[in-house]
């Protein structure tokens, strides 16, 4: 970088917070998928909302993209550069405050680079709860969740991100600094701008804070692992929960036995609750406000036994116990990428067609491509599956097919009436195929507010939405 645009950066961060030695940029070039690898032009680690802005405003009058980074765990090349040494990386990881708690009104205005697992314990301290939960909690940001609308374990009880967020604060493409840090549930006053943020991928402004809802902490959690033998029977099962537990059922996360098995031959620390021989099994739980003599689980496991729906069943008798569970769920991914060749998918459907999806679409892969290892695992609850695939004969099998795999998946998704993607957000990987299945009007439509926010496509380009100019 040349030394006087590189001075003009350190005035506003300082110089330790501005990276342009390569040997330096690994943790912000590369990728958790190992797909996507590239150089920026430099780091850039601002430590306020203001610092934020003057750095794009100097972004803006040289013409330089910004890539916003958060914790960089995104699965679909999100927060990588898209052309090497042509692009900065605004990294948020140094915007960590709680910048106002109001546990009375169960809400929490945090900066965007708190972690998830941070979120959480701040939360605590206040005695509420933050429920936005999955694997990579202790890296992921809030910003980052915020604006991928990341998903996770408990979106059936407590929804996605959107849903968990009342406002926001973001630096616009020109640096302008709107403020939506309402911290209101109810707020008529016009379009919902905060919204357009919330699952924007970094590509209309560079979230800051955001005004966070919280929960009761739960008193008590009921959590199985359980042993069916097909979809069907989890489908059924999940109703049945849903119909006797209500809004306490949390979490209902369905998984095949070979991403299991993979986590007992890749991962032998993990413990693993010894379970009968299923091809399915289903990790359900529970939240209860109220600490109760009654167990809610235990009579919908027996009448689901009684009903042949179920055919063996682990139960947790302590939270030291659930946590092991929940160890085995999470520990998935990172068993399918030592395995090798692991590659991922983030697809929705209807609930009630997932069955039929699975045994189709597996079908149809397995002929195309017989040395292919399945992984299907995901939360059922919310009709969200990863579908993903390893090559431990040949790590690189899957790299090579990725285009024609991807190819067959996402089109029975489209037939199934589903989305290919629930949670990951379109990033690099996702954006041939997206234009593919969107409707012509809704790109358009997501490309006027584009031009609308970021007339001069500075912001996270080639991700989401093709560029309309040359960088
Ligand atoms: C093991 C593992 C398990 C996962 N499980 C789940 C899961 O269950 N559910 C789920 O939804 N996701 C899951 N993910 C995906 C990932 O963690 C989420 O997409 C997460 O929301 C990204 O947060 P981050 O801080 O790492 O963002 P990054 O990866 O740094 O960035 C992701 C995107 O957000 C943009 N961005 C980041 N911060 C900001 C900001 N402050 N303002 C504007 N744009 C910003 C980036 O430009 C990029 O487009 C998983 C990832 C891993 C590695």
């Amino acid at each position: 970088m040349q030394s006087a645009i590189k001075a003009r950066f350190e005035a506003v961060v300082g110089a330790n917070n501005v990276i342009d030695d390569p040997s330096l940029f690994g943790p912000y070039s590369d990728d958790f998928t190992d797909h996507y690898v590239c150089k920026p032009l430099a780091v850039i680690r601002p430590g306020s909302t203001q610092e934020v802005s003057e750095i794009v405003k100097i972004c803006a009058e040289l013409d330089l993209p910004i890539v916003t980074q958060g914790g960089n765990t995104s699965l679909t090349g999100g927060a990588i550069t898209s052309e090497a040494d042509k692009q900065i990386i605004l990294s948020m990881t140094r915007m960590k405050k709680v910048t106002h708690s109001d546990p009375s009104s169960d809400t929490m205005t945090v900066e965007a680079g708190m972690t998830l697992a941070e979120v959480h314990e701040a939360a605590e301290n206040i005695g509420r709860f933050f429920p936005l939960s999955f694997a990579a909690e202790g890296n992921a940001t809030i910003g980052g969740c915020a604006a991928c609308n990341a998903g996770g374990v408990a979106v059936l009880r407590y929804g996605t991100t959107r849903d968990l967020i009342l406002g926001v604060e973001a630096v616009l493409a020109d640096g302008r600094i709107y403020n939506g840090l309402r911290r209101l549930r109810k707020d008529n006053t016009g379009y919902d701008l905060k919204d357009l943020f919330v699952g924007s991928e970094g590509t209309l402004g560079i979230i800051t804070q955001v005004v966070l809802k919280l929960f009761p902490i739960p008193k008590e959690k009921e959590t199985a692992f359980v042993c069916l033998d097909s979809p069907e029977k989890a489908v059924e099962l999940l109703a049945k929960a849903n119909a006797s537990a209500g809004s306490s059922l949390t979490a209902f996360e369905l998984i095949s036995s070979a991403p299991i098995e993979r986590v007992v031959k890749y991962l032998p620390d993990i413990e693993v609750p010894q379970l009968s021989e299923s091809k399915w099994k289903v990790l359900i739980e529970l939240s209860l406000e109220q600490k109760g003599e009654e167990s809610v689980l235990m009579p919908i496991l027996e009448s689901a036994f009684e009903s042949e729906l179920i055919s063996d069943a682990a139960i947790a008798n302590s939270i030291g116990d659930s946590k092991v569970f929940w160890h085995v769920r999470e520990s998935i991914p990172l068993a399918d990428r030592t395995a090798g060749g692991s590659i991922h998918s983030d697809i929705s459907l209807p609930i009630s067609k997932i069955p039929g999806f699975i045994e189709i679409t597996s079908q149809r892969l397995l002929e195309a491509y017989p040395w292919l290892g399945l992984s299907i695992y995901g939360h059922l609850g919310d009709g969200n599956l990863h579908f993903n695939f390893v090559s431990p004969e040949d790590p690189k099998a899957t790299y090579h097919h990725e285009e024609g795999i991807r190819d067959i998946l996402y089109t029975a998704v489209n037939e199934f009436e589903g989305s290919i993607s629930a949670e990951h957000g379109i990033g690099m990987l996702k954006l041939e195929h997206n234009y593919q299945f969107k409707a012509p009007l809704e790109i358009e439509l997501m490309d006027r507010i584009k031009e609308a926010l970021d007339p001069h496509g500075i912001l996270n380009p080639g991700k989401l939405l093709k560029p309309k100019r040359n960088y």
